[in-house]
């Protein structure tokens, strides 16, 4: 079995006090590693240590282009790793292998993209009128604390840390107690590719201890956070007392919206793939598939004759479509809202029930679910439940379907279907949204933003606009005038300048 230490200052550690936690396969309810279950103390010495390595320079002190070269070079190592790691992943999550094989191999993009961002970034020169000059610099912000989940492990901390590095700034991550093992392998990779130690640590345990410890601690400059909603807020509050920023990516409840001009295959397989995709488990889940009443009953039709068709089964098996939920809470929590939702009165149109057969036994599988008779009343319709579970409802026009998609506390993405661009243009205009896709859903890159609007989140992932949250503007002004100015020498009228 592994055992994972804890990643201070370049060195694997074990928690002060020895504590250890499971990681649980999902698909064999057997623990495949131990990780350390680091204390408030050794969340205080991770970010001690990155205090010391932002505050003696030793990464931010080096020119720039010096920084994207480490970094390409890690998008070099991580490239030849990709294998190893989606392995890892799966072990982990129980997210099917061909999945995390096309998630992680696109994370090189990041280190690149963030490299050549760190390089060509440069500061302005306002005019500020005669007689003064005034250079504006971005600086590094300082220690960062970065809290992640499960779902997407090294995606969501590739986010994170890729610009934060770039930008010059240390940090101590907090994964996931569910998913830490590819962002602590991430952490070694980095440093082999030359980034000091110091600057990247990582602190593995609970939540309520680890987590919370690194978000109260009082020697963070920001904090960014990716999980559930209620986290969200509790960390945003902590960083709202501290008066530092916070970068929150949280809940979802994304509708995909199809209209009768899109063709009806194409529509269908991007509805699977929304609602389906890493069992359900995305912040961008089509949880709401939304589909004109002139082509409801075939798209229904379609879309349950394809889910009937969804291969689950190992997800180490490069065959398998769909694996096991992450945990046995998290199944649980998915099979309590199918049933609340029966109970309400609502249709279960496919799945609604652990699969039977002795290949499921162990594992947390839940069977992809339709759910149809929603109305906006039912729980359903609004809150998230984070795995294999969309609902089907029919609107008549686009006022209708603008009317349900907006109808919803998240606002993180969702996706439109049809032929008329201008139309899906239109649509965007209106939604309350902050990701829209026309005629796909999920795509995600490192150069375009990703962020959320009402209770899905502050801020956003990727882009130049996050290496700019990564980073505070400092101004100089400069006194060109050849003679001081005496203010108090004189009680003529003055300009002040
Ligand atoms: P979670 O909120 O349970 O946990 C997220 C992280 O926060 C974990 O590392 C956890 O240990 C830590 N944490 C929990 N309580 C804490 C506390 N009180 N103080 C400090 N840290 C704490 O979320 P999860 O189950 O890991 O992930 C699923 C959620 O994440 C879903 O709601 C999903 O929509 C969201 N998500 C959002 C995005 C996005 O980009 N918007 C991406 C992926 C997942």
């Amino acid at each position: 079995m592994r055992e994972a230490l804890l990643h201070i200052d370049g060195q694997q550690v074990p928690a002060e006090d020895g504590a250890t936690m499971d990681v649980v396969s999902p698909m064999t309810g057997k623990t495949i590693a131990l990780i350390a279950h680091a204390t408030p103390g050794d969340v205080d010495r991770a970010v001690a240590a990155a205090r010391r390595a932002f505050d003696d320079k030793r990464w931010r002190g080096i020119a720039q282009r010096e920084r994207a070269r480490v970094l390409n070079r890690a998008a070099q190592l991580l490239a030849q790793r990709v294998d190893d790691f989606a392995a890892l992943e799966t072990e982990q999550i129980g997210r099917p292998i061909r999945e995390m094989r096309a998630q992680l191999s696109r994370l090189p993009e990041w280190l690149e993209f963030f490299g050549a961002v760190a390089q060509t970034d440069r500061g302005s020169v306002p005019d500020v009128g005669e007689g003064h000059v005034n250079l504006i610099r971005r600086v590094p912000l300082g220690v960062i604390g970065m809290i992640t989940p499960w779902n997407h492990p090294l995606l969501i901390t590739m986010k994170k840390v890729s610009v934060a590095i770039a930008a010059g700034n240390s940090m101590v991550i907090k994964p996931s107690e569910l998913g830490p093992l590819v962002p602590l392998e991430l952490a070694k990779l980095l440093e082999e590719a030359g980034v000091p130690a110091g600057v990247v640590n990582v602190v593995t345990g609970a939540g309520g201890t680890t987590g919370r410890a690194l978000s109260e601690h009082a020697g963070t400059d920001k904090l960014d956070v990716t999980g559930g909603t209620e986290t969200g807020r509790i960390i945003a509050a902590e960083a709202g007392r501290r008066l530092i920023p916070v970068t929150a990516e949280l809940g979802g409840k994304a509708p995909v919206i199809v209209f009768d001009d899109s063709p009806l295959e194409e529509a269908v397989a991007g509805a699977l793939f929304a609602s389906f995709v890493a069992t359900g488990q995305t912040c961008v889940q089509g949880s709401r598939i939304l589909v004109q009443d002139t082509v409801y009953d075939a798209f229904l039709a379609r879309l349950l004759e394809r889910v009937g068709q969804l291969r689950l089964g190992d997800p180490a098996d490069n065959e398998t479509q769909i694996g096991p939920l992450v945990s046995a809470l998290q199944r649980k929590r998915v099979a309590d809202a199918v049933d609340r939702s029966r109970a309400q009165g609502v249709t279960v149109a496919a799945g609604g029930a652990v699969p039977n057969g002795d290949a499921f036994t162990a594992g947390q599988f839940y069977l992809p679910t339709i759910l149809t008779d929603v109305t906006t009343d039912h729980d359903v319709w609004r809150q998230e439940i984070f795995g294999p579970v969309a609902v089907v409802v029919p609107f008549s026009d686009e006022a209708e379907a603008i009317r349900l998609a907006n109808d919803a506390d998240f606002g993180l993405a969702g996706s439109i279907w049809t032929r008329d661009t201008a139309r899906g243009l239109r649509m965007v205009d209106q939604l309350d949204i902050g990701i829209v896709w026309i005629n796909d859903h999920h795509r995600v890159d490192p150069a375009s933003p990703w962020g959320g609007m009402k209770d899905s989140g502050i801020g956003s992932e990727n882009a130049i606009e996050s290496f700019h949250a990564y980073t505070q503007l400092k101004s100089t002004m400069i006194n060109t005038a050849p003679s001081g100015t005496d203010w108090f020498g004189t009680t003529e009228p003055m300009r002040y300048s």
